[in-house]
């Protein structure tokens, strides 16, 4: 993927406010057709981020090009293939879907029909409805298919399902991965772990205004010491349990033990031909894997939940 250049690089850029420094000396690299992810908690510094990539706020320094072109200095035209969804879009309410789309379509040279759009996010039922009407999943996907209007090759969405229901935010994701097989860049903030890890195919987990890790979500997993948690019910203590390859940390909670791998499969097969003089012990009905998740990491990296 290296050999691409990059279609967003952000260099060095920190911004301070009053005494919250919110952005710290970020460096960060976008490619064409990917869909990329900030993952962090509350006053991560996620949304002042992506608010200086689109150039709506200053960095106190740092540089940033889009397609090769300085934002300082060629903002106009890196609007015209750039689209915007605010954290908070706040839509005029007295306005149909339909009437704001052709809105916002007419501020553009080029545009994509309203009816087009419309389609794209299904909200055909609701385009002769006011915006006021519309539930938080519906208003969500019109702030998409506005940012959508004039056809933008990258995309910046901040926060796109927060305080949906769980199918509006599969209809998100689901609209989401249509723009990327259409070949769209997107950059998203996050901070539900699942999302990051269904979406995005390269992930910056992010705590106070910095970036702790980026790779994809895979490669973030292999940081953890631990792929994995099996849970091992015992009928009869075993003592001590026998030493598993893989084996990375061995727990007791009452009747179970909780091994904490990091080779799951391997663990597993020696686990499940163990001699019948000690598997006899162990009810297999009860055997539970868990597997690590982002959320295990960001508590790994920082010691604090994503979600507090
Ligand atoms: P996130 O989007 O990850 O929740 P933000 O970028 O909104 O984080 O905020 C990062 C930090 O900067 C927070 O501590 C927040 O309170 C602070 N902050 C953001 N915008 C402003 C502002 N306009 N004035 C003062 N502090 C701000
Ligand atoms: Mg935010």
């Amino acid at each position: 993927m290296n050999t691409i250049s990059p279609v967003l690089e952000a260099k060095q850029i920190s911004k301070k406010f009053q005494k919250v420094q919110a952005v710290k000396s970020l460096n960060l690299s976008v490619y064409p057709g990917e869909i990329f992810g900030l993952l962090g908690p509350n006053g991560a510094g996620k949304t002042t981020t992506l608010e200086i990539l689109e150039g709506l706020q200053v960095p106190d320094t740092g540089e940033i090009f889009m397609k090769g072109l300085d934002i300082r200095k060629h903002l106009q035209e890196i609007r015209k293939f750039s689209g915007i969804q605010l954290q908070s879009t706040s839509i005029y309410e007295k306005i149909r879907v339909k009437e704001v789309l052709d809105l916002f379509s007419s501020y553009y040279k080029v545009s994509t029909s309203s009816d087009d759009l419309i389609a794209k996010v299904s909200l055909q039922e609701k385009s002769r409805s006011l915006v006021k009407t519309l539930s938080g999943g519906q208003k969500q996907r019109l702030a998409l298919a506005l940012a959508m209007v004039h056809d933008p090759e990258i995309l910046f969405l901040d926060e796109p399902t927060t305080g949906l229901d769980p199918q509006a935010r599969r209809n998100i994701w689901q609209i989401i991965l249509d723009l990327k097989s259409q070949g769209k860049t997107i950059l998203l903030t996050t901070h539900y772990m699942d999302e990051a890890e269904q979406l995005c195919d390269r992930i910056a987990i992010m705590d106070a205004g910095e970036i702790k890790l980026i790779g994809t979500p895979a490669e973030l997993i292999k940081q953890l010491p631990v792929e994995a948690t099996i849970r091992v019910n015992l009928l009869e203590p075993i003592l001590p349990f026998p030493t598993l390859p893989g084996i990375a940390e061995i727990k007791e909670e009452g009747k179970y033990i909780k091994l904490g791998t990091r080779d799951l499969t391997q663990t597993l097969r020696a686990l499940l031909t163990l001699p019948e003089s000690i598997s006899q012990k162990i009810n297999f009905h009860d055997l539970q894997i868990s597997r690590s998740t982002l959320e295990d990491l960001f508590i790994y990296l920082t010691g604090k939940q994503l979600r507090e």
